[in-house]
């Protein structure tokens, strides 16, 4: 198994630590002096680049927020003149204006090493022929994996989205052997093989890097096994650089986050405290390398949670989970945070229940309720009361072990719950007045 960059993707803790250390002095002090938003900042947090004395000290500083850089719009966060910017990405909004980041010749040559770096931990080497089936543009995904691959000297075939089809005669003329692009893409593609009458083994494809969007462990196991394929999981967001701030290894135990480069922080997205290692909660990313446009306790909104064992393929870097949702999603029932997300796995694992549920929140005199109704197939709906208490019982149970809260589960008929424009409304919370 191969590593591209083993002295740093293996450094011991505390040389990383130093490492980090220095890095993060000089970059609060470069934002403090080139970006006013950070500068304003600091100030009336009362805290400037001099009390970082430990690195458990960057918890004094304050958040940056998607916000921050729509009010900065569009060249507002930039640390360097224009003149220093070589390339300019931008991430679509959802509301209102876009994002615009941009990179100085330094950020594009770290950002082409770490997307090495994710590529070969996935397992591609200079001789794979790289299909990237992300949209070459404004967004960051498809630039970012193409010259990471070049980088590793693997063939790359910058294909862009679209025409499923002609991608499929493509991959089979030019014997692509690694796919990159988005989970339901390479679903898609699975699709449109079924479709033509033809196997996964009809391509030569052996590994799939798949981003850009949350997916779940269901979904690798469905790509993996209708495209034949290993299917890794990397994480990246335009704010911070892009595709490459983690990745997964062959082992597919939670994404390498590459400390060298970032500092990874979770907190509570409600009180905002910094959790202790393990805690599932809320993604803050610092950029430590960064020269355009420096990210400080960036809140990327992703729910995820990190480990810090040493992972069996030797390197040292912290694992992050995939991610579980986002923060605007929380639900907080009696004090505990819950994400709709972790309800809907639990459900997708018990046979018999359908994709379709609704929670609906309450109060019984102080206390708050959780109730989940789940649509089942009829089988299970129509079965005796005895066989549908038992598996009342079952999910209840497997919903209070993954929670840490109790849930009452209702069974309902399926297709009951309503729908609105083809999706499910998910919460109905009766708390508030
Ligand atoms: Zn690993």
């Amino acid at each position: 198994m191969r590593i591209w960059d083993p002295d740093r993707e293996c450094m011991a803790r505390d040389k990383l630590e130093t490492l980090q250390f220095e890095n993060l002095r000089t970059t609060l002090e470069r934002a403090y002096r080139n970006v006013p938003c950070y500068q304003k900042k600091f100030l009336e947090a009362g805290v400037s680049a001099k009390d970082l004395q430990h690195l458990s000290d960057l918890s004094r500083f304050p958040f940056t927020t998607k916000e921050d850089l729509r009010l900065n719009y569009p060249y507002g966060m930039f640390a360097v003149p224009l003149r220093e910017v070589v390339r300019i990405h931008s991430s679509s909004g959802t509301t209102g204006k876009p994002t615009v980041v941009g990179y100085t010749r330094n950020d594009l040559n770290n950002w082409t090493e770490l997307v090495a770096r994710m590529m070969t931990a996935a397992g591609v080497t200079a001789d794979d022929i790289v299909h990237i089936a992300f949209g070459y543009g404004l967004f960051t995904g498809a630039f970012g994996l193409h010259y990471g691959a070049e980088r590793i000297g693997a063939s790359v075939i910058p294909i862009s989205s679209g025409n499923t089809e002609k991608q499929i005669m493509i991959m089979q003329d030019y014997q692509s052997s690694a796919l990159v692009c988005t989970p339901s893409y390479a679903l898609t593609i699975a699709d449109h093989l079924d479709r033509m009458g033809l196997g996964a083994d009809s391509l030569k494809l052996r590994v799939g890097l798949f981003g850009a969007e949350p997916w779940s462990e269901e979904m690798r196991r469905e790509i993996e096994t209708r495209l034949g394929i290993l299917a890794t999981d990397n994480f990246g967001l335009s704010e911070v650089m892009g595709p490459g701030v983690a990745g997964e290894c062959e082992y597919k135990c939670g994404m390498h986050i590459f400390e060298d480069h970032f500092i990874p922080e979770i907190i509570d997205p409600e009180t905002c405290e910094v959790l202790p290692p393990g805690s599932m909660g809320e993604l803050v990313l610092t950029t430590l390398t960064k020269e355009a446009f420096p990210m400080i306790r960036y809140r990327t909104r992703d729910i995820t949670r990190l480990h810090y064992d040493t992972c069996w393929c030797g390197r040292t870097l912290v694992r992050m989970e995939k991610t579980c949702g986002r923060s605007d999603d929380m639900l907080i029932v009696k004090g505990v945070n819950v994400f709709p997300t972790q309800i809907e796995e639990v459900l997708f694992q018990v046979e018999g229940c359908e994709p379709h549920y609704q929670l609906v929140l309450d109060r019984d005199g102080h206390m708050d309720t959780l109730e989940v109704q789940v649509e089942v197939n009829e089988t299970i709906f129509f079965d005796e009361m005895k066989k549908q208490r038992e598996f009342v019982s079952m999910v209840e149970k497997r919903l209070a072990a993954t929670l840490g809260l109790r849930a009452r589960v209702k069974l309902v008929e399926p297709s009951s719950i309503p729908r609105h424009e083809g999706k499910a409304k998910r919460v109905i919370d009766r708390r508030k007045p």
